[in-house]
């Protein structure tokens, strides 16, 4: 994610802070330590302290029982509306995502637990604030912990919906439902968050369990249908190249003829670039009978035949490029493309629903 820092490393985990998170407690701390200081406005900094240590801990256990499960971690991002724990692969086994799902709220509710007996105790000897502080800390674990149990995929009751689904149903239908409760259950707490609670972060909290909703469905149909398919399986061998001293009216030419959007560019059967329609489009008319070799891209990326078209794709998204050069040993075999992938993916679909 954008605009995060990390802060530092538990488990060889990276923590991040988003910048918004920051901000968030740099202003809470302004007010607390300004000069018309109330017990009140310190009691708050404190708390805001203790809920995002809450926070990090809660996240470390969905990534402790994670890595027991050999699921890596790529990092945990705080957010002002909770904590993300980013894993690189979904673990296998539903009974393995309920328990990695589970372990975040029952750390809450442990939080709460260890806490009640020093509310009790304390209570009475100490300031009115600082008992309250306590008692608000309890409290806030107490929500935490239950509001991340909503069945709101893919927040934490919601993925241990689909573990629930899955053990009945095939993966993909069982996420799809999760999904569907998900974004429903989204919209509803758009709606409370509007005009119930007039609470801004339950309104952004309803638009990312929308957005993830979504987006994690997608990931999963997509990946199911893609399995076992490799690079070779779809790309095109006959591969049509250009020469870097062609002219972009010559290569212009060539794009409106074959009707293929980028082409790469080799050089004595060196690649040395590809050059899109894109990069073409831009080059003003007088400039048209220079060489593309100033306008192609010369940062290479490529793929190899026997690479899974899951992760091309992946690899495309990730680099917002449309194609993707075929080498083996060095050598151009072919090209695949965005196109390509779609084209394959709708075959799959068909298939499936045969
Ligand atoms: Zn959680």
């Amino acid at each position: 994610m954008k605009y995060s820092l990390k802060i530092f490393k538990v488990f060889g985990i990276p923590v991040e802070l988003h910048i918004s998170f920051l901000l968030l407690m740099l202003v809470i701390y302004a007010v607390a330590l300004s000069n018309s200081v109330t017990s009140v406005n310190l009691a708050t900094a404190v708390l805001i302290t203790l809920v995002f240590v809450t926070v990090v801990l809660h996240e470390l256990s969905h990534s402790y029982v994670a890595q027991r499960y050999g699921v890596v971690i790529k990092r945990i991002i705080l957010l002002p509306i909770g904590g993300i724990s980013e894993m690189e692969e979904l673990p296998k086994d539903p009974s393995q995502e309920l328990r990695i799902a589970l372990a975040g709220p029952l750390v809450n509710f442990v939080i709460a637990g260890i806490s009640y007996p020093f509310f009790l105790i304390l209570g009475n000897s100490v300031s009115a604030d600082v008992s309250f502080l306590i008692y608000y800390f309890i409290f806030v674990n107490l929500l935490l912990g239950a509001f991340n149990l909503l069945p709101a995929f893919p927040m934490d009751g919601g993925r241990v919906l689909r573990a629930f689904l899955a053990e009945r149903m095939n993966f993909i239908r069982a996420t799809e439902l999760a999904a569907t409760i998900g974004k429903q259950l989204a919209i509803l707490m758009a709606i409370v968050g509007i005009f119930i609670f007039l609470n801004p972060f339950l309104v952004l909290i309803a638009i990312f369990v929308y957005m993830g909703a979504e987006q994690e469905y997608r990931t999963v149909l997509v990946n199911s249908l893609l399995a076992g398919l490799h690079v070779r399986d779809i790309m095109t061998s006959e591969v049509k190249t250009v020469n870097p001293k062609d002219s972009v009216t010559d290569v212009l030419k060539i794009m409106f003829q074959y009707k293929h959007m980028g082409y790469p560019v080799s050089q004595d059967e060196d690649l040395v670039g590809i050059i899109t329609f894109h990069d073409l489009s831009r080059v003003p008319e007088d400039e048209r009978n220079l060489p593309v070799e100033g306008f192609m891209t010369r940062k290479l990326l490529v793929t190899d035949p026997e690479e899974d078209v899951a992760l091309t794709l992946e690899k495309l998204n990730r680099n917002k490029v449309g194609r993707l050069p075929v080498l083996t040993e060095g050598k151009l075999v072919g090209i695949v493309s965005k196109t390509d992938i779609m084209k394959a993916l709708d075959m799959m679909k068909t298939r499936a629903s045969e």
